[in-house]
């Protein structure tokens, strides 16, 4: 062992070790039980930052520590590699992307990734841009249009400006990309889905069966697909023969429209205003309004603008004629595109009828009895009687609602329906880098599907990226122009390629068997290594990608593919490194570059204190003391363990019979303390405190010399210490390992059980109280009897003070905690 500790050596060491003996690599065996653990896969950016070491340190910890706990640990590593940046940086530094995509894996992977020590099974690297991976998204998208669950439409879609490409509904963030933060607007295009509402109802009702999940992703999920259920009601449109269809949740309201809101696309409009006055100005307002973005018309801080197109529609349950008015906060995309509106119940309506001088009738009286639709100062939306409500008069709102919807079905006015605010997932991207939509279009066949054993469909890779005009897979003859499969005539391929998000949505399938070739990924492998057993990643993706994902598993299931419902079982939502306040960001300068900390103090150090200084849910402040600080930790282990080796090389271990000694039974309870932290949601940072106060326990107990029968002691300590220091400095343990005998790589060394006899507390303080007031503390060995602790309160002198002489009436005795003398 050198004295001093080099961790540019040992680490360099190590990493060729592993490399060698292949020591991550593993295969599938019944004989162990499985843990999968998997951090979400990258985008080969160029470079790893601090948040992707804080994201695959605690994926390793978990990995390292369930291998060691004797699972079979399956733990893959690969690349989220198509999407927008390589395509930008062709355009930019006339670099094909598929040189600067490679180019940046093998840079990240070889000189960022392996550099940190993580234990990954690199035989299963995954890259999605290579064929052999979008291939299978070719061939999954073929098997979902034969079933119907891909599909092409005509409609308005998000568009970014910026990226110059359809944004799904997800990606769109309060307006804006979720890639580039630009203004998202609208476009008509024909575009092909992935009819994810189909799976609305099971997508939902399993958020209630994934315990593992952090409840704020699942509220995040369920809100996303949105369930209500209520009624659809038809209101004719008077003097048309017409109707104008609504969804409700609150029919017990019904009685309370006093006018109808539609949305400026509604296709109904311009047979409403067709000969009216106000016809033009309606135009106009609504040209006004199709031009603002939707984000900005439904917030709720936004104004509520309308204008009445001068028709009329009439209410079915009273006959009463209610005027129709267009409303820039009502959007074609939810719903029916109109909705009937109650002022009296709904704070937007009731700004709006308030601002226009509308009608507002009370149909819901509270309680106290006390609304007048006149003096009302906002919507009431509680509960109450039903009021201006017909046969219905008297009920509880929430009676009415089940009789209203009754009477609605009765008399065909409508029907019971669950609305879901999930929408089909928009996949078509007019981009080059991904995966090409294996479709091809031909004047006599139509759509035509490309056979799966024609597949991939290739993407060229003579093209010129230019940034102008429209995606190089359009201006590509050769790609473009092809023979239809069906009737061998001249046709043309789809030139849209898939969203990313497709490729990320079952890659997790794909790491059970990497090099498979005749499907997706080999079924009994699935079988075995599937679920995920600990999912990591970012929040940013919790109805992006851990949606797609499950649903993409659940058609795989239905395929017949896979014999699982969901695709993680347990998921942690890392927290973000953040330096002064604020994320690690280019444009904010405040990034610390990993390599910089690796290159300085290794990537023990770099590990360690980015496990220690936060719980992995928590964001983590950056500080350079703390990375001191655990530089300094690592030199003091290692300067202990120097100091001892020689002296306790060839010794064996204290056991039991050491059970009484201090650093034994410090030594165990840290093994407690590690060993539970870990499994009660990875807290890491406690963890690593309590094996810091270990250490300094093997300080104080080493000061002066240590006689020889105390030696095993030392030698268990150390055992424990590089044991449980394994899966956070894994270098550094195995360097420790190695030099005091351990055999091959600590990486398969059994996790130190502790000695539940050694950590029994020997003493206990015992409160004394007299007449029910504390006046002493007693020491006392840790099962005394009452007796003995009888006597000992009345022997202590401050008790012999209080009770003056007098006999003890009663004395109480609680086991381990007071005793109490009465008198
Ligand atoms: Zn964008
Ligand atoms: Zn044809």
């Amino acid at each position: 062992m050198e004295e001093r500790y080099d961790f540019h050596n040992v680490e360099e060491r190590w990493h060729r070790y592993w490399q060698d003996n292949k020591t991550f690599t593993v295969t599938e065996d019944a004989s162990k039980p499985k843990y999968y653990c998997l951090e979400m896969f990258p985008y080969p950016s160029g470079r790893i930052h601090m948040g992707h070491v804080r994201n695959y340190a605690i994926g390793d910890v978990i990995s390292r520590y369930k291998r060691m706990r004797g699972f079979n640990v399956l733990h893959p590593m690969g690349w989220d590699s198509f999407g927008l940046p390589a395509e930008n940086a062709a355009i930019k530094h006339g670099t094909h992307p598929q040189k600067w995509t490679l180019e940046n894996i093998a840079f990240m992977r070889d000189k960022q990734l392996k550099r940190l020590g993580l234990s990954y099974d690199w035989d299963r690297e995954v890259a999605t841009c290579l064929e052999e991976y979008y291939r299978w998204n070719q061939w999954l998208f073929v098997k979902m249009y034969e079933r119907g669950l891909a599909y092409k439409k005509r409609s308005y879609v998000n568009w970014c400006p910026s990226c110059n490409t359809v944004l799904a509904n997800e990606q769109v963030e309060e307006g804006l990309c979720w890639r580039c933060s630009a203004v998202v607007t609208h476009k008509e295009l024909e575009q092909w889905f992935f009819k994810i509402t189909q799976y609305a109802e099971e997508l939902l009702s399993y958020c209630d069966k994934l315990p593992g999940w952090p409840e704020r992703v699942l509220t995040m999920q369920r809100n996303w697909i949105g369930k209500s259920t209520g009624v659809e009601v038809d209101f004719l449109i008077e003097g048309t023969g017409e109707k104008l269809t609504i969804f409700t949740t609150r029919q017990d309201t019904l009685f309370g429209v006093t006018f109808m809101s539609i949305a400026p696309e509604h296709p109904m409009l311009e047979p409403l205003i067709k000969g009216k006055a106000q016809a033009d100005k309606v135009r106009v307002f609504c040209q006004r309004v199709m031009s603002e973005d939707k984000a900005s018309r439904t917030d709720e801080k936004q104004e509520k603008e309308g204008i009445f197109t001068g028709a009329y529609a009439i209410n079915p349950l009273n006959n009463e004629k209610v005027p129709i008015w267009v409303g820039n906060f009502v959007l074609m995309e939810y719903g029916t595109g109109a909705i009937m509106s109650v002022p009296a119940h709904d704070q937007r309506d009731f700004e709006f009828a308030k601002q226009y001088g509308l009608v507002i009738r009370v149909v819901i009286q509270s309680p106290e009895n006390d609304l007048v639709a006149v003096t009302m100062k906002q919507a009431y939306t509680g509960d109450g009687t039903m009021a201006n409500s017909g046969a219905f008069d008297g009920l509880t709102n929430s009676a009415a609602k089940e009789k209203i919807a009754d009477h609605v079905e009765a008399d065909n006015l409508g029907k019971r329906t669950v609305n879901w605010r999930l929408r089909d997932w928009g996949i078509s991207r007019q981009r080059y880098w991904g995966t090409p939509i294996p479709i091809i279009y031909c004047d006599m066949c139509g759509t035509v599907p490309v056979p799966v054993e024609q597949l991939p469909v290739r993407l060229p890779m003579d093209v010129e990226f230019t940034g102008k005009g429209l995606s190089p897979l359009v201006e590509s003859r050769s790609f473009r122009e092809t023979t239809c499969p069906k009737c061998g005539g001249a046709a043309r391929r789809e030139t849209d390629t898939m969203d990313t998000f497709v490729d990320s949505s079952w890659y997790f399938l794909r790491y059970c068997s990497p090099k498979e070739d005749k499907a997706p990924f080999d079924k009994k492998a699935a079988g075995y290594w599937m679920s995920v057993d600990q999912y990591i990643g970012g929040i940013e993706h919790a109805v992006l990608h851990l949606l797609y994902a499950r649903f993409f598993t659940k058609v795989i299931r239905d395929l017949g593919l896979f014999d699982g419902d969901e695709p993680f079982i347990n998921l942690l939502t890392q927290g973000m490194v953040i330096k002064d306040g604020a994320k690690m960001s280019k444009s904010k300068g405040n990034v610390v570059d990993p390599d910089f900390i690796l290159t300085k103090y290794g990537a023990d150090t770099a590990r360690l204190f980015s496990l220690f200084a936060a719980p992995p849910e928590r964001d983590l402040e950056w500080n350079e003391q703390g990375v001191e600080g655990a530089y300094r930790f690592l030199h003091r282990v290692w300067a202990i363990v120097y100091k001892l080796s020689d002296a306790v090389r060839n010794l064996k271990s204290a056991g039991s019979e050491a059970r009484g000694d201090k650093l034994y039974r410090k030594t165990h309870l840290t093994i407690k303390k590690v060993t539970e932290d870990i499994e009660r949601e990875f807290h890491f940072n406690t963890a690593i405190a309590a094996l810091m106060e270990m250490v300094n326990e093997m300080y104080d107990y080493t000061s002066s010399s240590v006689t020889n029968d105390k030696l095993p002691v030392v030698r268990a300590a150390i055992d424990a210490l590089t044991l449980l220091l394994a899966p956070f400095a894994p270098h550094f343990a195995e360097e420790l390992w190695e030099s005091l005998g351990g055999r091959g790589t600590i990486a398969n060394a059994a996790w130190p059980q502790y000695d539940p006899g050694a950590i029994v507390a020997t003493e206990v303080v015992i409160v004394v109280q007299v007449n029910g007031k504390v006046r002493s503390k007693l020491t006392l060995p840790a099962g005394s009897s009452d007796k003995d602790v009888e006597t000992a309160a009345l022997a202590d002198p401050k008790v012999r003070e209080f009770i003056a002489g007098n006999p003890p009436k009663k004395v109480i005795v609680v086991q381990g905690k007071l005793v109490n003398v009465v008198v």
